[in-house]
């Protein structure tokens, strides 16, 4: 594999308009993200941000408002008064077709203002149901007509199935092409996330027994402590499947079993993540009740059980927490079972994943049983790796024990690992796309995700079958019961 590091620390030229910046996305992740560009050298002076929505801010207000998102993160008062400069407020409503008249004269003048060359790139913080409308009038009021790049980014949710998320894809498709289109899974902006394909492609030890015959089993969990929040409205409408499964696990999993990639460039991963997607055992309704289970948190100490939560229907038949066994055809993982969790209000917050290898004959230590090998790649909080091995126990007898070898990034280390919207920002200013989903990979894994959704919707559960699980626990029973079926368990 031919690996293209792109660590040119160079300035990015470019002019970043910010729909829904007045929104919370804006002030909790992208000014941050702007300023740490900015702070590492990747943004001087030429750049220039306009946050546009419909309040009717001024330019001073909305530079306040930055300031105090990236309150904490500054170094001096110069500092903070030179990078708010470059932001300015524009009142817009997206439905007007004339505000973007008055938004390409601003865009315009900044961008000779600042020397941007023409480079635009449009964030799109804001419900997907405008982002049809914003692309077609990007393109019809003349906004991308310049001589740079002109990039859209794109939040999740992206539809909310197979239907919807093409029916999208086609509104963007004819304004902006798939090269210029970057879909943020901010998972794939994670740290531990990335070092999937360093260790998995870096280390001959590894790649040799990453297959069928040595791998016994795949974990991976994403699992969260806190309830729905204030996002009740639209979790219910959602749940853990088509918010968590559909995009950042599926994602993972393709990291996980692809097949090596030519090169680390964009084009040469995406095929290998599509025809993983390809690969992925789609399953019938009576195969969706046999490796997927559902479940829905109820009360615990002090905390309230989905149903009593604010904006969710007292009879919501909503998922909290999603397991399940997946299946990919591809020659070196068929047969491995792939198990994936997810779920609000579980016993901690933990993204991990935990390689399960075949156990080795144990009869030369008399049948005493070997610990399993496993390679835990823990993504947050803690965030580093661990590897399970059998060693002797110390003493006279012979007998074994299991070992880990651990590595954890220092605190030092943490604190110069870019946030993922950080590195994902720099990525589409690059017009790097490799750690951005595609429309194919969306294609499929929509698919995926769809025939367990269907199944589901097929069945006529009683009102009371949930709550399954009680805050504070990994879930349902029938979670546990589905490892123990192919005597496997949570490692977590
Ligand atoms: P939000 O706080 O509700 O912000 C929505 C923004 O859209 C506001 O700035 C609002 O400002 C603007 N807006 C609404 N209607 C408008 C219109 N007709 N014309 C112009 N501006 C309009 O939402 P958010 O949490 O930032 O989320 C934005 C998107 O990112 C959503 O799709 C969400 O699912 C996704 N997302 C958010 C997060 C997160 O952490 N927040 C994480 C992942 C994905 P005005 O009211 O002033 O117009």
């Amino acid at each position: 594999m031919k690996v293209v590091l792109n660590l040119a620390k160079k300035e990015q030229k470019a002019l970043f308009v910010i729909f829904g910046g007045t929104g919370d996305l804006a002030q909790r992740k992208l000014y941050p993200a702007l300023f740490d560009l900015y702070k590492r050298g990747y943004l001087k002076k030429h750049f220039a941000v306009i946050g546009t929505a419909r309040r009717p801010w001024s330019n001073g207000y909305y530079r306040d408002v930055v300031r105090s998102s990236i309150d904490g993160m500054v170094n001096s008062q110069s500092q903070i008064d030179e990078f708010a400069s470059h932001f300015y407020y524009q009142s817009h409503n997206v439905n007007d077709v004339d505000h973007y008249e008055t938004l390409r004269v601003l865009a315009d003048k900044l961008d000779q203002d600042y020397g941007l060359e023409g480079n635009r790139l449009y964030y799109l913080a804001m419900s997907p149901s405008f982002f049809g409308t914003i692309c077609e009038h990007l393109k019809s009021q003349g906004l991308t007509k310049t001589t740079g790049y002109n990039r859209v980014i794109i939040e999740k949710p992206f539809g909310h199935d197979y239907a919807s998320a093409k029916k999208l894809n086609d509104e963007i498709s004819k304004y902006f092409p798939e090269e210029a289109t970057f879909r943020i899974d901010h998972y794939l902006g994670k740290e531990m996330i990335q070092n999937i394909m360093a260790l998995r492609f870096g280390n001959s030890i590894l790649s040799a027994i990453w297959n069928n015959k040595m791998i016994s089993n795949i974990q991976v969990t994403l699992s969260e402590s806190l309830g729905v929040e204030e996002r009740g409205g639209y979790y219910d409408t959602a749940g853990a499947l088509r918010d968590m499964v559909q995009n950042h696990i599926l994602q993972i999993v393709a990291l996980l079993v692809m097949d090596r990639p030519d090169s680390y460039c964009a084009k040469d991963v995406r095929k290998r993540k599509v025809e993983t997607f390809k690969a992925l055992k789609i399953y019938s309704p009576k195969e969706v009740a046999q490796n997927f289970v559902r479940g829905q948190y109820g009360a615990g100490k002090d905390m309230v059980a989905y149903r009593e939560e604010s904006m969710i229907a007292p009879d919501s038949m909503t998922e909290t927490f999603v397991a399940g066994k997946l299946e990919v055809d591809n020659c070196d993982m068929a047969g491995v079972p792939i198990y994936i969790r997810t779920g609000k209000r579980l016993a901690t917050k933990a993204t991990r994943i935990d390689i399960v290898f075949k156990k080795d004959d144990d009869s030369l230590f008399g049948g005493q049983g070997l610990a399993d090998n496993i390679l835990t790649i823990n993504v947050e909080p803690d965030t580093g790796i661990d590897f399970t091995l059998n060693t002797k126990k110390i003493g006279q007898e012979f007998a074994t024990r299991q070992t880990n070898i651990g590595y954890r990034l220092t605190k030092e280390q943490v604190a110069k690992v870019p946030e993922a919207y950080e590195r994902l920002i720099l990525n589409a200013l690059q017009g790097n796309s490799v750690n951005f989903t595609h429309w194919d990979e969306l294609e499929y894994s929509w698919k995926f995700v769809d025939a367990i959704r269907n199944a589901w919707d097929q069945e006529d559960l009683p009102v009371d079958y949930f709550p399954n699980y009680a805050c504070g626990t990994m879930g349902p029973q029938a979670s546990d019961e589905l490892l123990a079926k192919a005597g496997h368990h949570w490692i977590f």
